[in-house]
């Protein structure tokens, strides 16, 4: 779980500053070892909390989202989205290298990231899904391939 401050151009209500309490799942398909287990929990656990931890309690900005003017200082982000006009401290802010930060870029990120680490370690790991809720009803998961 890692909560985080954003804003949705373009999405009504959602454009305004906001936050969530978002929750993380990850499944993953493959071949599984000796002991019966595609990866210990215990070490699957670390690795997914190294990517999402750099993300709790931060403001995430969507650095590739061409329509918002993106102005960064030394120690502060300005952010220009229509008539608005936001001043962050640089310290806490995320720049991630997406488009919007919709639970389904936000999961794209996600899966990416984990899956960079994984297959380097387990090449018994076929593809992992990674799901991203931001509400009850509001999730998006994608599904990234390791071994064809
Ligand atoms: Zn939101």
């Amino acid at each position: 779980m890692f909560s985080s401050t954003h804003f949705l151009p373009d999405m009504g209500k959602c454009e305004r500053l906001h936050g969530h309490n978002y929750q993380v799942e990850v499944e993953l398909g493959g071949i599984p070892a000796k002991n019966g287990a595609i990866i210990d929990f215990n070490d699957l656990v670390p690795i997914v909390t190294r990517v999402v931890r750099p993300l709790d309690h931060y403001i995430i900005i969507a650095s590739k989202d061409t329509r918002l003017t993106i102005i960064e200082s030394e120690s502060e982000v300005e952010i220009q989205f229509k008539d608005n006009r936001y001043i962050f401290p640089k310290n806490n802010c995320v720049m991630l290298p997406i488009k919007q930060t919709t639970v389904e870029s936000l999961s794209k990120y996600l899966a990416n990231r984990i899956g960079e680490v994984l297959i380097k370690s387990y090449p018994n790991i076929h593809w992992i899904d990674v799901l991203v809720r931001e509400g009850q009803v509001q999730s998006a998961s994608t599904k990234v391939l390791l071994k064809e």
